[in-house]
């Protein structure tokens, strides 16, 4: 990879179970390449997920981690103590006129969308925003603020887009090392939401403006997470973000062709560990 003044690398997991061998592949290519490029490694904990995410994971994370060898400048970065710069962000948005409160649940997009012959769906498979509550009025926003608890927040694409000159690309590297330009489709994710119900915050919208706040020149994670740099390049367009180069790697896939992933139940490190794995197996597998 082109090593830059300072190179900066991150591993961000999220701190909702322990890590299993896709994160040690991620964590290890990460280490990998910051040394080729003489870059520092950070390591961000993407804790927004209240209900999921516990202190005990994030211990049992960097356990592991220090346990395969991989490590990292200090301090680790905490997303939920960063909700004021995340609430910022949105501000800004929301001062361009790009953000807008939905009151739908989950239920109501199924129910607006159903019946409609192909509808299409996000890269993560949710139908998209049929648009119900785009153009509310003042008064309609505020009779239905009085129903909901508190509304998300969507970003109107098409306008988003709109406000940026030229479509956005990114800076791409292939297995082979080969850097290319890969030009942004942020239209196929819809009107994504940027601030949850719960928070005001989402994945996206914190994963770009904490690269930016952590100076990241290099995001190195799992190709599962290649089509969310569309939308990821068109908000740092907006918010005048220089762009870090990419590196999306090959995922790992159990028996079944299944991701690993914890939704799954893909083996822990810690399990692995516990059935006295060494640190060289747990490389060689995660590097396979
Ligand atoms: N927190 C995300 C995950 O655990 C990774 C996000 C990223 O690297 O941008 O899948």
């Amino acid at each position: 990879m082109r090593a830059q003044k300072q190179s900066i690398f991150r591993f961000a997991p999220s701190p909702n179970g322990y890590l299993h061998l896709g994160h040690a592949r991620s964590a290890l290519l990460n280490q990998e390449i910051a040394a080729q490029t003489h870059g520092k490694l950070l390591l961000r904990m993407e804790n927004l997920d209240e209900l999921r995410c516990r202190t005990d994971y994030e211990t049992a994370i960097m356990e592991d981690l220090a346990w395969l060898g991989v490590s990292w400048q200090l301090p680790v970065r905490r997303q939920s103590e960063h909700i004021d710069t995340y609430d910022a962000g949105l501000g800004q948005l929301r001062a361009r006129g790009l953000l807008y409160p939905c009151f739908c649940s989950r239920q109501d997009v199924a129910k607006a969308v159903a019946g409609r012959a192909n509808w299409p769906c996000d890269p993560d498979g949710s139908p998209l925003y049929p648009g119900t509550c785009r153009h509310l009025s003042l008064r309609e926003q505020q009779a239905r603020a009085r129903d909901v608890v508190a509304p998300a927040y969507r970003l109107d694409i098409a306008q988003a887009i709109k406000l940026v000159p030229q479509r956005p690309e990114w800076h791409e590297y292939g297995p082979d090392g080969v850097l290319k330009t890969v030009a942004a489709d942020p239209a196929q994710w819809g009107d994504v939401i940027l601030a949850r119900k719960d928070i005001p915050a989402s994945y996206h919208l914190a994963v770009v403006l904490d690269d930016y706040l952590q100076g990241v020149t290099h995001v190195v994670r799992g190709q599962d997470l290649f089509a969310a740099t569309s939308l990821h390049r068109l908000l740092q367009e907006l918010f005048d973000y220089p762009a870090p180069d990419y590196f999306h790697h090959t995922l790992l896939y159990d028996v079944a062709g299944r991701k690993l992933a914890k939704s799954i139940g893909a083996k822990s490190l810690w399990q692995f560990r516990a059935e006295h794995y060494t640190k060289e197996d747990i490389i060689r597998m995660a590097l396979a």
